[in-house]
């Protein structure tokens, strides 16, 4: 199948990397051009659960790819979810009128943004349990293993997935068809939209701050904002098995040590957050809905607070 990557950080490079491996016509294109640079000239590297990789996958800047010729059966998706638009703007040209589009950023109402240049009945949404990581520009850490859940937007439904299904697992990405993937978004970004936003505040692992006295008030008031809209989108969410999931975080023998991905994102690495589109994006719909979404906001505006002190990029 011929795939393009729109977006090869470090979760487009696991994609592009295990999809290339299982012999997929796979490009790459990114905006970063440090990155692009060491992957023209080295090959894609990676740590791949311990071995040293490489592999020579043909990567483009998204400025420069009005004159590449391919036509992609298949986009993926892997922006941060403020680059979304501008990449779908840059690719516009490859999309073609069969191209499925499967997006799996994480976070709340993308398919506002891809709808506006593909039509529904291509768009597939999806929720992926797979990690990544970035050791700097050109080489990523690929540990462990995942999963995707994904339903496609149209009223073909699952037949209209079936083929992508079938190219993610043979790609050994674990791939299946949900009859309801905006509750398990809502549930994902439950867990981003408490633990993310908070341990980046009080600069703490997810032990630390669900060890406090204050921590099960606070994410069930957060919680509660998520459920309420989430209602109003018919994706319900079952509060008491959110409350649970996120309680696992702040176990220390499993990942509760940990810095959830906003901390490294600006603390670590003095980059822009994707809080508007967790938060962010339950203040929006609340006002559209008349919800109160007093907790989301408040620590949306913390966020970005943090981000103009840190001067993030
Ligand atoms: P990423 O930051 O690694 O990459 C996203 C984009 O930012 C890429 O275009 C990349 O080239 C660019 N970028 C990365 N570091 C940069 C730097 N230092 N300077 C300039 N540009 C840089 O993001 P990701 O982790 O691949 O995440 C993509 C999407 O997938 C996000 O919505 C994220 O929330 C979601 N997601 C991530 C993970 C994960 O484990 N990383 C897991 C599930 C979902």
């Amino acid at each position: 199948m011929k795939i393009i990557i729109a977006g090869a950080g470090a979760m487009g490079s696991r994609f592009g990397l295990m999809l290339h491996q299982a012999k997929n016509d796979v490009i790459l294109i990114d905006g970063w051009q440090e990155h692009i640079d060491l992957i023209k000239q080295n090959g894609l590297k990676a740590n791949f659960n311990g071995e040293e990789i490489v592999e020579n996958i043909s990567i483009y800047h998204q400025n420069d790819v009005s004159s590449v010729d391919f036509s992609a059966d298949l986009v993926i998706l892997f922006t941060k979810a403020m680059q979304l638009d501008g990449m779908m703007q840059s690719i516009n040209n490859m999309v073609g009128e069969n191209t499925k589009v499967l997006c799996l950023l994480n976070g709340i109402g993308h398919e506002d943004v891809i709808k506006k240049y593909v039509p529904l009945s291509n768009i597939i949404l999806g929720n992926t349990m797979w990690t990544a990581g970035l050791e700097g520009p050109g080489k990523a850490k690929l540990f462990g293993n995942g999963s995707i859940d994904l339903q496609n937007l149209g009223t073909d439904g699952k037949e209209a997935a079936e083929e992508v299904i079938e190219v993610l697992n043979v790609a050994n990405l674990n791939a299946k068809y949900s009859d309801n993937i905006l509750s398990s978004i809502y549930k994902k970004a439950c867990v981003n939209g408490t633990m993310n936003g908070l341990c980046t505040i009080l600069d703490s692992n997810m032990a630390g701050f669900g060890e406090t006295d204050v921590a099960d008030d606070i994410v069930e008031a957060i919680v509660s904002e998520f459920a309420a809209v989430a209602e109003r989108e018919n994706a319900t969410l079952n509060v008491p098995e959110v409350l649970a999931q996120i309680k696992t975080c702040y176990n220390r023998e499993t990942i509760g040590l940990h810095h959830p991905s906003m901390y490294q994102d600006l603390i670590i690495n003095n980059r822009l957050t994707e809080i508007d589109y967790i938060n962010g994006a339950i203040v929006r719909k609340g006002k559209e809905y008349g919800i109160e979404t007093p907790y989301c906001s408040f620590l949306t505006q913390l966020v970005h607070a943090k981000e103009q002190i840190l001067g993030a990029k």
